[in-house]
């Protein structure tokens, strides 16, 4: 069983202004990796669309008129009070996410690929139901969650984030549903400043596991070991969606961890594992952060080899 990627030239339309961490020239950096010898066997396919039904899974329909609304036909519109900026591009870049994601999870419930990468940006995990924030406009794991529920049926859908910032978002649209389950491990103290112990959801479908500065290899799998993992055993997904994000990279110039490729690597092994034993090892990855370029290519090439190994 072969291993997709979805991309879309749009994405690197996206243009949050001169000198923002969140350039194009990330998803050019993740494209060019997945061009080696190494990823031949990738299966390409274009993002289509997203749907207007597919993203109100999420988030609100007036914050959905709101972003189209404000969408510039020139220049820059600033979307948040910090750092989350749409251009003329930025519209049809954050339907391809959706569309990405959505498409995914339908390739993988019809058995059209054990897993699926999606080589998508802007990223998603800090957009709340009804607010942009943190460089994210919609938030595609969660919607690809709740399509994944709509569209087929599953129940148990866990989403686990190892981006190095807490997926904000994607907590607060899982806290409410026992059914859903979201896991991350984050720097803390860091922006956003959500992603505590104590914050569990309703019935302890939330597991957050935050490393203090400087973390590396160690205390990242012991956190996973010890705490995500057999929580996400218990819990039993039927799909898992990775928010792939390689800003915990040792490399990366906003992230304060010291996470290595065979980490990335080391965690795609054990979610695809757990797959295996209670989703017929359905996994459907998004791309989130990572802003050193060198350390964003190589730790995205160390996950897609995981994906893609027997
Ligand atoms: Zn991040």
């Amino acid at each position: 069983m072969s291993t997709l990627v979805y991309s879309h030239p749009a994405c690197l339309a996206h243009e949050p202004g001169p000198g923002h961490p969140e350039s194009p020239q990330r998803l050019v950096a993740v494209l060019k990796a997945l061009q080696a010898p190494a990823f031949e066997a990738l299966q390409w396919r274009e993002a289509p669309l997203g749907t207007r039904e597919q993203v109100l899974h999420v988030h609100t329909e007036d914050y959905v008129d709101q972003v189209e609304s404000l969408a510039p036909q020139s220049g820059y519109q600033l979307l948040d009070a910090g750092d989350t900026v749409m251009s003329p591009g930025t519209l049809e870049a954050v339907m391809r996410c959706v569309g990405a994601a959505c498409a995914a999870v339908d390739a993988v419930a019809a058995g059209e690929a054990r897993n699926a990468f999606c080589a998508t940006r802007p990223c998603g995990h800090h957009a709340e139901t009804d607010r942009a924030m943190g460089f994210c406009v919609y938030n595609q794991a969660a919607i690809a969650a709740l399509h994944a529920r709509a569209a087929h049926g599953w129940r148990r859908i866990a989403v686990i984030d190892f981006d190095v910032h807490h997926g904000n978002g994607t907590q607060h649209s899982f806290w409410r549903d026992p059914d859903l389950f979201y896991g991350s491990s984050h720097q803390s103290p860091f922006y956003p400043g959500t992603g505590a112990r104590h914050e569990i959801g309703v019935a302890h479908n939330i597991v957050n596991v935050p490393l203090r500065p400087g973390s590396g290899s160690e205390s990242f799998r012991a956190g996973m070991q010890q705490e995500l993992l057999p929580a996400l055993r218990k819990f039993a997904p039927e799909l898992i969606i990775i928010s792939a994000g390689f800003d915990a990279h040792a490399l990366d110039p906003l992230g304060g961890l010291n996470f290595q490729d065979e980490d990335f690597h080391w965690i795609t092994r054990e979610l695809m594992a757990q797959a295996q034993e209670s989703a017929h090892g359905r996994v459907v990855s998004v791309l989130e952060g990572g802003y050193s370029l060198d350390g964003l290519a190589s730790g995205t090439a160390a996950h897609v080899r995981a994906l893609m190994s027997p």
